[in-house]
């Protein structure tokens, strides 16, 4: 590796200024990197998760950031609720409604849907050895999970006719033999909702748009693969076309800002890949 890791804040602070996210899935990975990033680019962000302990210290950890001006959200219009914190577990539709009505009644608006959260599952990689239980977990969070967040988001931005949304799938929903069966359809899965919904959501301005990410040494796949994260980068270093750059949560973290901001204003129907070039030379990529 070549120590290009990039823990800083991008130097703009201001391609989110005025929007209000939701980031599921925000206490952790990607999603707790994509919090930190929004914040500092100005958005109001509503962490949505079921590890409760981490999503509310993690709060508290961009409020006292903030209190040392490394956010750049403390404009004049700020209520001082600039990041918070609300337990909502994706499967579940009561869940995801209280989750943007709350949205709505704090901030009176909704521009920005990440529907992140999202888990591995078993990784018996056969089918045989594949379970029911495990396929409708995998299937209830990664893709119903995701169906929901986009259905209860799309019914308050389509009338104020703005709005984004985003899932985060992963080179699984591109080649095959990268994951289980269950993980592999589900990231197939919404891209096909992402595909849909551009389509659906085209006439009222709002965006859908996807990510799908290689390995990334979050908890996630450090969990599941049993590994520190050295030897998760040094695995993936190995199979991307990019030698010696190991990937981190804030490659994705920063896809999701550009896909979130105006800048991407012409930009729908996208499956963002951020591997390193390692789907381009498997042989299912299309
Ligand atoms: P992570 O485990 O660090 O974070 C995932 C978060 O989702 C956790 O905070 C977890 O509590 C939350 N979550 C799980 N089930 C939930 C539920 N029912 N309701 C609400 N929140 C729930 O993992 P990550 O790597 O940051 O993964 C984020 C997304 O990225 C997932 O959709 C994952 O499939 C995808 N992804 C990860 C990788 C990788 O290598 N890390 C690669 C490609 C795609």
């Amino acid at each position: 590796m070549n120590g290009k890791s990039t823990t800083t804040a991008p130097i703009a602070m201001s391609r989110l200024k005025g929007k209000v996210a939701i980031i599921t899935g925000g206490a952790s990975g990607f999603g707790e990197m994509t919090a930190k990033v929004f914040v500092q680019q100005g958005a109001k962000v509503i962490i949505a998760d079921v590890q409760d302990e981490k999503g509310i210290s993690l709060c508290n950890e961009i409020i006292s950031s903030s209190n040392n001006h490394a956010y750049g959200n403390n404009d004049d219009d700020d209520d001082g609720e600039f990041i918070s914190y609300v337990h909502c577990n994706v499967s579940d539709e009561t869940d995801v409604k209280n989750l943007i009505d709350l949205t709505i009644s704090k901030h009176g608006k909704l521009d920005i849907m990440f529907n992140n959260a999202g888990i591995p599952g078993d990784l018996d990689p056969t089918i045989v050895g594949a379970t029911s239980d495990n396929f409708n977990k995998v299937f209830n969070i990664n893709v119903y999970g995701g169906f929901l967040g986009a259905k209860h988001a799309a019914r308050v931005m389509i009338p104020r006719k703005s709005g984004v949304i985003l899932f985060t799938a992963s080179v699984a929903s591109l080649v095959a033999g990268e994951s289980p069966h269950a993980y592999t359809m589900s990231k197939h899965a919404i891209i096909g909702l992402m595909k849909n919904l551009c389509v659906e959501m085209g006439q009222y301005g709002i965006r859908v748009n996807a990510i799908s990410p290689c390995g990334v040494s979050t908890p996630l796949l450090s969990n599941a693969l049993g590994m520190d994260k050295e030897s998760v980068d040094r695995l993936i270093c190995e199979s991307a076309v990019l030698k010696g750059v190991a990937p981190e949560a804030l490659d994705v973290a920063n896809a999701a800002l550009f896909l979130a901001s105006d800048e991407a204003k012409f930009v729908t129907g996208l499956n963002f890949v951020v591997d390193g070039g390692y789907s381009v030379t498997n042989p299912s990529f299309s």
